[in-house]
């Protein structure tokens, strides 16, 4: 049996994205920004996009900025909310621990440029609570940024009560929502958001666009300068096909959310449920609020890289910690930022699922994970010194 379980890394494109991809790759192939007939096409598929993604964020099509994905929609808007702070004035920028790097080495940037960087815990069941951002805000923050769900562990933040939080104080309130559009309800008027970061790839779009967006009033600053496309802030020739396609997911994915996300949660309800049963394992973050397909386990006395490799060759991808951290050696910062202790935040082992998985692909995992974990530990020094009593269990 072969199993995709590493959605969170990237999806697959669906029927209805590629379907709207590939004839455009075709026929869309005008330059939007040329003014006779195929040049005009593309620019009207472009902005029917917009306007599908903007109904589908709750924004307006004006407020949607097309990029080459999440990790530049996060660059821009974390040096856009700075630059407005600066000339203003304020340099403090709150954010989390366990963002994704794309926002964390953005803020590394930032603080070499002058800001003062603010980052906040993250508590055990790995959820940023409202207060905290509240405590931390002074007079000299110019931005909060706190992702809506974590990529590594699929915990949901109270992303709402943040925003609100931020809008009584003036503040620009950033999240990076990469995991989230698509997956869970993303409303950025009724989640009090001032810029969002999106990616196609997440949600079974292609890879290489994604959407910056900001709220009316809020500037932009180029990270890219050139042409004049998206309205000057974004320069370069519109990848029409990608975007439209990512349009098409996105709309097809928030259509069906609800349908999509009984059914993998009750694939993720099955693996977890099947996978506590192995002694001195346990589940990273809260159960809830979690994302539909995430599962995240750490288990004593083996490495997680061994797990995988492993499991791929009983058919089943997924992913240790996250797959840019993957290949190095050091373990997860968002297990760390949660409190999971070094020697098993090196044994963790990330699955996320999406509805073309099936519950019998669910039964299988929780079967072979079982297998791996028994086979590992038997050839183990760790788990021998842990079962001998020499060292002391942790979980
Ligand atoms: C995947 C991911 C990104 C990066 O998106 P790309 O389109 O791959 O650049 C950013 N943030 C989170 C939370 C992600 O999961």
């Amino acid at each position: 049996m072969n199993v995709y379980a590493d959605n969170a890394a990237t999806t697959a494109m669906s029927e209805t994205a590629l379907n709207t991809m590939i004839p455009l790759l075709k026929t869309g192939y005008g330059n939007a920004s040329s003014l006779y007939g195929v040049g005009q096409t593309a620019k009207e598929y472009l902005e029917n996009a917009r306007k599908t993604v903007a109904d589908c964020l709750g924004a307006k099509p004006n407020e949607i900025y097309f990029t080459s994905g999440g990790s530049e929609a996060d660059n821009q808007a974390l040096l856009s909310a700075a630059m407005i702070g600066k000339r203003k004035g304020k340099t403090q920028i709150i954010s989390t621990k366990f963002e994704h790097h794309a926002v964390l080495h953005s803020l590394d940037r930032l603080k070499t440029m002058g800001f003062d960087i603010v980052l906040l815990d993250v508590n055990s069941d790995g959820i940023v609570r409202p207060e905290q951002v509240a405590e931390a805000i002074t007079d000299n923050t110019c931005l909060v940024s706190v992702m809506y769900a974590n990529n590594e562990i699929g915990t949901i933040q109270p992303i709402r009560e943040i925003g609100k939080i931020c809008r009584e104080k003036g503040v620009i309130f950033h999240t990076d929502a990469v995991q989230a559009a698509g997956h869970i309800p993303v409303n950025v008027a009724d989640d009090n958001i001032d810029m969002l970061s999106v990616s196609a790839h997440k949600f079974h779009g292609p890879k290489g666009v994604g959407v910056l967006y900001a709220k009316t009033g809020i500037r932009l600053t180029n990270l890219i300068e050139g042409g004049a496309q998206e309205r000057g802030k974004r320069a370069g020739t519109e990848n029409v096909p990608g975007i439209c396609a990512m349009a098409a997911a996105l709309k097809e994915a928030c259509d069906n959310m609800e349908e999509n996300s009984k059914k993998v949660s009750a694939i993720r309800d099955r693996v977890i449920d099947g996978l506590s049963e192995i002694p001195h394992s346990r589940l990273n973050g809260a159960r809830s609020p979690r994302l539909p397909g995430n599962v995240n386990f750490c288990f004593e006395g083996i490495e997680g890289e061994s797990i995988l490799l492993k499991l791929d060759d009983l058919g089943i991808q997924a992913s240790s910690g996250s797959a840019c951290t993957s290949g190095s050696l050091d373990p997860s910062h968002v297990l760390l930022a949660i409190g999971v202790p070094h020697e098993i935040a090196h044994g963790s082992l990330r699955l996320t699922f999406c509805e073309t998985n099936t519950l019998e692909q669910a039964d299988y995992v929780v079967k072979s994970v079982k297998e791996v974990v028994n086979y590992l530990r038997n050839m183990s020094p760790v788990w021998r010194d842990l079962e001998t009593g020499v060292a002391k269990h942790i979980i």
